[in-house]
Parts: structure tokens; C-alpha cells; sequence
């Protein structure tokens, strides 16, 4: 992990606060991960270790993504393709079911709101522009910030195929966005942070302790004249905004 930069900037009003969703004001991975623990049980492989079930899984999971985008029926494609692809005979339709109960658990959950999200949102919301911007199926994704009942904080919503430097930038030129006031938050540095700093924005890094694997990367450094906090609660965020 790099150094970040730390200030004892006084607080600005009149930001745009770009927000990330999934594991910044929700739990999202956790689940993924209890699937995937049942997925593995099941399969219970005679020959590859959890490990390698999971990595396998991984690469499943990419090529999945690349050809079809984030999201439930992403994850239960790529469930489906691990299965086949470590086991020899034909899945039949009983297994099928079952692994695709395994993705559908996922989506029972209730919203479970990280700690002082709802009491932060509202705060900043009275001083700052929000915009929730997220990745994967649009559907789901709105569906949990309806959920969520955070909605109302939020000036507009952007569902991303993909979080990269590129849509950073069209997203800041869409909603007017001066880099100079505009920061994202997420907690994750390989779509969250090190793309906006890319693109020239501020960015707000709140590690979460169970963040995919696929989202991990080394944090980067900020450009001269950005500003790059490391926060260790979404409840922080008041200290500086
Ligand atoms: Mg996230």
C-alpha cells in the first residue's frame, strides 16, 4: 500500500461527491463469498483443493464478465462454467438448480447498510451534490438503492458497464462535474480510486475488509494538485466534507 496523502483541509461545501454502492453503503461481497464457500462444499472436488476451485473460479468469472458484464446472472454463468469445466459428467438439471441456488441467495438478502451510512448521507447531502455511481446490471443496482431507501439523497444514479478512466471522465463531462470540487468514494482501487485519479478527480479510499479479489490493486499515488484520503468509516467523510 502507498503513503496517502492526509490533510487538515477545512471543510468545503458545494462538492459533487461521487459515491460508490456495493461494500461503500452496503454489504455486498460477503455474500458472493458465503455462495461461493457453498458452491466449493458442494462440489467437493476429489482432486483440486477450495484453493484452486476458487482460483478457477476467478478465471471463470473474467471471461464471464468480458463477455456478458457484472451482475447476479453473470455470477451464476460463471458458476455454472467453473462446475462444468472441473467435473467430468454432464451437469443434470437437479445440479443445475442447485448451483443456481447458490447465486440466488445472493439476491434474498436484505440491504445491511455499512455503519453511520444513512446519518452521513443525509448530512452531506444538505451541503454537497451526491451522485451514486456503481457498476453491474442496472436492474439489480437500482433495485438495492430503492431498497437501501438512501435514494433520496441522491441527485442522479449512473449504473457503469464498466468503472474505468474513460467513464470517469464522460460521467464528469454528463453531470458538469469541475475536477477541482469533485471527488470519488469507494472502496475499491482498482474502479473506484485509481481510475478518478486518472481522470483528474479527488478520491476518497474506505477499504472494506472483504472486498473482492477482483477489485483489488495497489492504490496509486495522486497527481500534483489532487487530493488522495484514506478513510477507515463512511462516517468520516464529515471531518473533511
Ligand atoms: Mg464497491
Amino acid at each position: 500500500m502507498t503513503s496517502l496523502t492526509s490533510s487538515a483541509r477545512s471543510r468545503p461545501i458545494n462538492q459533487t461527491l461521487l459515491i460508490d454502492a456495493d461494500d461503500t453503503l452496503w454489504e455486498n461481497n460477503i455474500y458472493f463469498e458465503s455462495a461461493i464457500s457453498s458452491f466449493i462444499s458442494y462440489l467437493n472436488h476429489r482432486v483440486h483443493t477450495p484453493e484452486q476451485v476458487r482460483e478457477h473460479l476467478n478465471h471463470c468469472e473474467h471471461a464471464t464478465i468480458a463477455a456478458h458484464g457484472y451482475g447476479l446472472r453473470s455470477f451464476r454463468r460463471s458458476l455454472v462454467a467453473c462446475f462444468e469445466q472441473l467435473t467430468d459428467a454432464p451437469i443434470t438439471p437437479e445440479k443445475h438448480q442447485r448451483i443456481v441456488s447458490f447465486a440466488q441467495s445472493i439476491a434474498d438478502h436484505e440491504i445491511e447498510l455499512l455503519p453511520g451510512v444513512a446519518e452521513t448521507l443525509a448530512d452531506l447531502a444538505t451541503r454537497h451534490r451526491l451522485i451514486l455511481v456503481t457498476k453491474g446490471d442496472p436492474t439489480e443496482q437500482t433495485d438495492k438503492l430503492r431498497r437501501s431507501g438512501l435514494a433520496p439523497h441522491f441527485s442522479a444514479v449512473e449504473v457503469l458497464p464498466e468503472k474505468h478512466n474513460e467513464a470517469y471522465l464522460a460521467l464528469a463531462d454528463h453531470h458538469a462535474c469541475e475536477t477541482s470540487t469533485t471527488w470519488m468514494i469507494g472502496n475499491s482501487p482498482k474502479s473506484d480510486i485509481n481510475p478518478a485519479l486518472a481522470a483528474g478527480l479527488h478520491a476518497i479510499f474506505i477499504p472494506h475488509d472483504f472486498t473482492w479479489v477482483l477489485e483489488h490493486e495497489v492504490v496509486n499515488q495522486p497527481p500534483d494538485g489532487q487530493h488522495l484520503l484514506e478513510l477507515s468509516a463512511f462516517a468520516d467523510l464529515l471531518h473533511h466534507f
